[in-house]
Parts: C-alpha cells; structure tokens; sequence
C-alpha cells in the first residue's frame, strides 16, 4: 500500500471522490491564515469549521496546551477529579447567563446536544413528571450528528440516509423567510409568529408529554439565518407556561460570535439549557458541554434516590489538555477584546458584505454579528453546485469559505479586521463574476 495514498481516509461530511482527485490541503495556521500544502496563504473566513475564535496558533493557548501534556496528560473523572476543570467550570458559569451555573462538560457538540437532551428527562423524572419525554426541534436545525442530533435536527440529508431516529420528536417550522426577509442585518423583521409553532404542538402532544424544546439561536448550519425579531422571546414564554425546558444550542454561537459571550446575552433571552462546544478551546483541542441552570441541577441531584445522580459522562469530560485549552481561549478572549472587536466590527462586517448585493447571481445576504450567508441561484437541476463551485475558486485565490447547498457562509476568527473584511467580499465578488 501507497503510504501517500489518499484512500483509507474516509473523510466526514465531504464529497470523498471530487476531494481525492483535487485535494484541497493544509499544512499549518497562524493568526488569520492557513498555509496550503503548496506554500499559499490563505485567509480563514470561516474560523475553521466556526471554531477558532481566538485565531490559529495563539500563543497562550498553545503554551498551555503544551505545558499540561507535560504536567498532567490525562486525568479520570469519574469519582476523581483535577483542580483545572472545576476552575473552568467557574469560569465558564460566570460567562453564562444566570441561573446557567452548573457546567457538564463533552467533547464535541454531538455529545453536548445528546447530554442536554438526557439531563432534560433526568429532571422532568426526578419531579415525578416522567411522562415529559418528547423533543421539539425545528426544521432546519442543525444539532450535530448524534441520534439524539438527527432526530430533533431538521436537516433531510442527515436523517433520510439512516431511516430512523428517536421517536416521539416532532419538528417546528424553520423561520427562513426570503419573500419577506430578504437582504437583512441582524434579527429579522417577519416571523415572530411562526414561535406559535410549539403552542400549536403543545396542544397536539399535550404539555405533559414535552420535555424540551431546542434550537440554534441563529442556525448556521444550514446557511445562517438569523430570528425573527421577538421570536426567541416568545418561544421562552410559550417553554415557561408549560414547564418546557428551553435548550439553546450555541455551539457555533457562544464565545463572541455575535460580539457577546452567548446569543443569549445578544438576543436578551435566556434558556434553562446552553449546549457549547468549538470556540470554547478555540477549536484547538476537542471539547463541548452544557451549561446548566441551577435548578435543573438541584432537581436532579437532590431528588436522587442513588449515590451517584446522573448516570451519564465520557471518558474524556474535561480532559486535563481540553481544559487547559479552554481556560487560555478563555483569557485570550478577555485580555485581548476579541468579543468587543467583533462587536465594533459587526457594522462594518454587514455593510462590506451587503455590497455583494448586486453580485452575479446572488439573491440573498444575511448578516449577524461576525456571520454572513450569501444564498447563490441554484442551477437547473444541479442545487449546490454552483456554491461548491465558488468555494473552490475562493480556495485558488486565497481564500477559505464554507458553503451549504448554495449558500455560502462565512465566520471568521474574532481578530480580524476592516482590511480582511475587504480581502474576502473583494475576492468573493472577483470569484462570483467568475462563476456562472
Ligand atoms: N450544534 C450546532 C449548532 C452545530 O453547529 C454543530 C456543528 O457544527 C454541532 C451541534 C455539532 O458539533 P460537533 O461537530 O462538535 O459534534
């Protein structure tokens, strides 16, 4: 066998044969750029996948990295502990919002989606309320790729493949609304309404038979889109007046995406439940989690009828590297602005991306905090391929974007600045006039 052969790989969420035969690879990362395997700089618009908040290779968080190999390379958490992860479980409190207090930690989204799906039921059962086992998930949603995940995300592909999922989930409307929404900044105008959607399936299900209701604050996922303005507000009301537990899933909106620590804190609105993951080490070292409100906690561990009160966890939880990662992603955000710079940039980040307007083919742009999705016509009988198309030509010219069918979506680090803005729309709109 070929040592250099690219076959044994069978690469995640990619089209494996058009990769192989035009592999797009990197080699290194510093700052604001990856290096190609040809020696090219190439600016990272999308923060990895969403993840590299703090930009690549940051001193702090490398150092930390390296140190605690050295010190402490594993440690078991179950029934044994280290000092760090409690550390970081404070810090990590302190950044949510009140009463989200009580801190479980993961090691990716997946496991943070399907942890906060469990610790749902394991607190309506601990109040004598077993019967609340049903989820309520959105279309388009975008929940990782767990069976707890597919079945309350809302995206086809990732759950027609697989013919089944967890039962007794049913599903709101997605709130994308490009006949009345279009080319909007920040929260959307239309739509608020469609939050009457878990009214509505509460009176279906009945209240008695719903756990939690979930969802991405502004799905990224599946091409950015930003709520309807109110919409997260009512959806709290609706969750609180039927003892509905209201989970956020910010992993790709925590740690500054939108210029503040959680969407929660942008949007004015607070869950019972966060799911986290990506920005929380900066994408360096895996890790996710959920955020906690303290009552849940309280339920589950006082009402507890065994020693050990949630029978859930992973080998990995707080893993000694993971939260050493975490801790200094967490002081490079705070010592060095990068939530402030985000938000200082989010005006000047939705007005170079709203130029694109008039760009070939292009029918819609949305922007919030340090997010942009630009939704591309599809061609006939071919969805996506003109999008996959631009993210190739960006690549030739120096640039990493990540598309959805045909929407392309950009995230880049929080360091940024005006100048990269501009070297990413000019050469999107270089690569759109390019692309037929
Ligand atoms: N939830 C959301 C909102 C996400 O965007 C993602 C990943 O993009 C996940 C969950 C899954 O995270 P992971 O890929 O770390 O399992």
């Amino acid at each position: 066998m070929n040592p250099n052969t690219l076959e044994n790989y069978w690469m995640p969420f990619t089209a494996n044969r058009d990769f192989k035969a035009d592999p797009r690879m990197v080699v290194s990362a510093e700052g604001m750029h990856y290096t190609s395997e040809d020696g090219r700089q190439i600016m990272d618009g999308t923060a990895g996948l969403w993840c590299a908040n703090a930009g690549h290779s940051h001193p702090l968080i490398v150092e930390a990295i390296s140190s605690t190999a050295k010190t402490l390379d594993f440690a078991p958490m179950f029934n044994f502990g280290h000092p760090e992860a409690f550390r970081l479980a404070a810090q990590l409190a302190a950044l949510f919002p009140d009463p989200l207090n009580r801190i479980f930690f993961s090691n990716s989204g997946s496991e943070a989606v399907d942890t906060a799906l469990k610790i749902s039921l394991a607190y309506h059962k601990a109040r004598g309320k077993a019967g609340k086992i049903r989820f309520i998930g959105r279309e388009r949603g975008y929940h990782g790729v767990g069976f707890g995940g597919i079945s309350v995300g809302g995206i086809v592909a990732n759950r027609k493949q697989f013919n089944t999922h967890l039962p007794g989930v049913d599903h709101m409307r997605h709130t994308h609304d490009p006949d009345r929404n279009s080319f909007t900044r920040g929260a959307v105008p239309h739509g608020a309404e469609l939050a009457d959607d878990l009214e509505r399936l509460v009176g279906l299900h009945g209240a008695e038979t719903i756990a939690a209701v979930i969802v991405e604050p502004v799905a990224g996922s599946t091409g950015v889109l930003p709520p309807p303005q109110g919409y997260l507000q009512r959806l709290r009301e609706i969750a609180t007046k039927h003892d509905i537990l209201l989970i956020f899933d910010e992993v790709i909106t925590g740690f500054g995406r939108l210029g503040k620590a959680t969407a929660s804190e942008y949007f004015g609105v607070t869950p019972d439940l966060i799911t986290f993951a990506k920005g929380v080490t900066s994408g360096t070292i895996p890790m996710g989690g959920v955020a906690a409100s303290q009552f849940i906690y309280d339920a589950v561990v006082e009402n507890s009828e065994t020693p050990i009160e949630l029978f859930h966890g992973y080998t990995y939880s707080a893993h000694p590297i993971a939260t050493a990662a975490a801790l200094a992603s967490l002081r490079a955000y705070t010592e060095e602005g990068m939530f402030e710079n985000a938000a200082n940039l989010e005006q000047a980040w939705g007005d170079a991306f709203h130029t694109l307007k008039d760009a070939t083919n292009v029918i819609d742009i949305r922007t919030i905090g340090l997010v942009a999705g630009i939704e591309l016509s599809s061609r006939d009988g071919a969805p996506g391929a003109r999008a996959y198309e631009v993210m190739k030509r960006a690549w030739a010219k120096g640039l990493m974007v990540r598309v959805t069918g045909d929407i392309i979506a950009l995230s880049p680090p929080l360091i940024l600045s005006e100048a990269d803005i501009g070297f990413m729309t000019d050469t999107l709109r270089e690569v759109l006039a390019e692309t037929a």
